[in-house]
């Protein structure tokens, strides 16, 4: 008899999710990590911006209520590539575009050191 928790259909909705934007990404994660000399020059991600919308992206990670581990953010996060630096990032979820290393998304996954 399967069991299932609140939590455990949380998280399979979370994987499921990244699963789908991964397979988006995917296409364009060389072209991001490729070209590092020209990643300076990659626009910010913007808050407005449908998928960022979509995961809940805020460049100060502090004003987004759905964050509820206040030691989360993006460079801390697995998805998340440290520019030199460190003013901005690349972030898989977002290809040809940087965040900023104290945003955060609902798509956010510790990074494992
Ligand atoms: Fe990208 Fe992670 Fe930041 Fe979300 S929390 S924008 S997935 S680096």
């Amino acid at each position: 008899m399967a069991r299932s928790t609140g939590t455990t259909d949380a998280e399979r909705r979370r994987l499921l999710k990244l699963a789908a934007l991964g397979l988006v990404a995917a296409p364009f994660a060389s072209s991001v990590f490729s070209v590092p000399a020209r990643a300076a020059d990659l626009p910010m991600v913007d808050e407005a911006d449908p998928t960022a919308k979509a995961l809940g992206y805020h460049c100060d990670a502090g004003k987004n209520p759905a964050r509820t581990d206040k030691t989360a953010v993006c460079d801390g996060c697995m998805f998340y590539t440290a520019q030199p630096g460190g003013k901005s990032g690349a972030c898989a979820l977002f290809p040809g575009k940087l965040v900023c290393p104290k945003g955060w998304c609902s798509s956010w996954q510790k990074k494992v050191t």
